[in-house]
């Protein structure tokens, strides 16, 4: 059953269109494979790309959270002193402010700018290095540095505790920082800014703070050459640069909500690396499954092309005498019938014939030399009849003959004497013996004597059962046999073994 359906199948498909079509399907596997690698190896870069973005984000935040942390820290030492509780809130001391505040904060810390805000959130003193100017003037509300006081003192307020005779600040360690004082960027004489602000609180409450607001000190440095090659020191990417567009990874909004320029930096691509990988995996893996294929594509062929021979032994084992090499009886019958059906429109003849006496080679001399004896009349009727016909073996020693290149009595006459005379030669056999065999003939001419396969068969078959009868290694036409005048096509001579 299945190798039925194979052969089936071979029917349609030649070795070679099948090799295509499995060429075809592997080259479509291996591209699509190829294709979902790449496609893997995009996504796979784009996240790696994507994450290293998110990472250096973060430790850059975190590393401009460490300066104003610092900042923040210097700025502790004398925002939390009750000393500047006692000359700056409760009495304001020109002279603490100049020699001592200002001074420490610009000559201990290098903070640039100072400003002191008092509880009704007027700047009362503006420094600038050890400069110190005690102008009062009112903020633009709208401004930084009345946005950034606004929000110190909240977080104060959140921090303030009540004490005996009035109030002080939770206290918070230098590493907490954060939670007192806020952390802001700010524009301050057209110069960008890192800012940290705090209420000013006392430390070992000698002194305690007054109902109401505190003073708020605001310390600045500029965002300069100095901060950003610091930035780059403290950080992995190096070329980290500050622009005043707000085109950069990290745009900067000032306290009051304007962006005053903006961080970049070049970036690491670590999805080139993983293009680095992808790319030979891919590569190596199409060649693989491209050597894969071809040993595929091969084993297919071969074994399609044995199918193929093998089919075609079937189909010559099918329609072919095994011993004789001659067309079987099935084989022949079809020619029959294909002619017959065509017998109006052009005459042929056919003409059967049994070997005169052939028992007795069998008898005399074996069944191998008798075998041996119908392959060698066998090939002498296949040469003598040529392209004139068909010659097929139908049973024992009979054969027939289908003669479609001519149907006229001169040359069916000729060429039966010829028959007769070419399987009338003398046959060596393999023991050295020289022997020989007749064979007796009936034509039949078509369609003057007969129409239709059986009926012309049946009618060269009287004919020769007429040779037979009349002596043997003869050739009679079954016209002259069926009117009572049998002629001989032949001389008559008997073959018999
Ligand atoms: P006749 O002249 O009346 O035809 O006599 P014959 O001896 O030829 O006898 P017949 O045609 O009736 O018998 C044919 C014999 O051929 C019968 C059988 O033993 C022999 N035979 C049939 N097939 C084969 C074969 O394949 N090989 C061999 N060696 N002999 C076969
Ligand atoms: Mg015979």
């Amino acid at each position: 059953m299945a190798a039925d359906e194979m052969v089936g199948i071979r029917g349609n498909v030649s070795p070679r269109r099948l090799s295509r079509l499995v060429l075809a399907f592997a080259a479509t596997l291996i591209t699509l494979s190829g294709l979902s690698l790449l496609y893997v190896g995009s996504i796979a870069s784009d996240e790696a790309d994507q994450q290293a973005a998110v990472t250096e984000l973060k430790l850059f935040e975190n590393a401009l959270k460490d300066r104003q942390s610092l900042l923040a820290r210097d700025q502790l030492s004398m925002a939390r002193w009750d000393r500047s509780v006692k000359y700056v809130v409760l009495k304001f001391r020109e002279a603490f402010v100049e020699d001592e505040f200002v001074s420490s904060l610009w000559y201990d810390f290098g903070q640039d700018r100072t400003f002191l805000v008092d509880p009704g959130g007027q700047i009362v003193m503006t420094g600038q290095e050890d400069r110190v100017d005690f102008t009062r003037r009112t903020p633009d509300p709208e401004g930084d540095i009345a946005a950034i006081a606004r929000k110190a003192v909240e977080r104060h307020n959140a921090n303030r505790v009540a004490v005996q005779g009035g109030f002080s600040q939770k206290q918070v360690t230098s590493i907490d920082v954060a939670k007192i004082a806020e952390f802001a960027f700010a524009e301050i004489d057209g110069e960008p800014m890192i800012v940290s602000a705090m209420a000013i609180v006392p430390d070992d409450e000698e002194v305690v703070l007054p109902e109401g607001a505190p003073y708020i000190v605001i310390s600045a440095k500029p965002i300069d050459i100095e901060l950003v090659r610091d930035l780059n020191s403290q950080l992995d990417f190096a070329d980290v640069a500050f622009g005043p567009d707000a085109g950069g990874k990290v745009p900067l909004r000032s306290a009051s909500g304007r962006v005053i320029g903006s961080f970049d930096w070049t970036g690491a691509h670590p999805g080139s690396h993983i293009w680095a990988v992808v790319v030979p995996v891919a590569l190596f893996l199409s060649c693989l499954l491209a050597l894969a294929s071809l040993f595929i594509v091969r084993h297919i062929r071969s074994l399609s092309l044995q199918l193929e021979e093998s089919e075609q032994r079937n189909r010559e084992i099918a329609l072919h005498d095994p011993l004789s090499g001659l067309a079987n009886r099935r084989s022949f019958s079809e020619a029959l019938e294909h002619a017959a059906g065509k017998a109006a429109a052009s005459r042929f003849a056919v003409i059967a014939g049994d070997l005169d006496r052939f028992k007795a080679i069998n008898d005399t001399w074996g069944h191998a030399a008798g075998d041996l004896v119908i392959k060698t009349v066998a090939s002498r009727l296949a040469e003598t009849v040529g392209d004139d016909g068909l010659v097929g073996r139908i049973g024992g020693d009979e054969f027939v003959i289908l003669v479609n290149g001519f149907s006229d009595r001169a040359r069916l006459s000729l060429l039966a004497s010829r028959l007769m005379s070419a399987v009338g030669a003398p046959i060596t056999l393999d023991n050295g013996v020289t022997t020989d065999v007749g064979i007796s003939l009936g034509i039949a001419v078509v369609p003057d004597d007969a129409t239709g396969a059986n009926a012309i068969m049946a009618t060269a078959d009287r004919a020769l059962y007429a040779s037979k009868e009349g002596g043997r290694g003869r050739a009679l036409f079954a016209a002259d046999q069926s009117s009572g005048a049998a002629r001989s096509a032949s001389s008559g001579a008997s073959h018999a073994a």
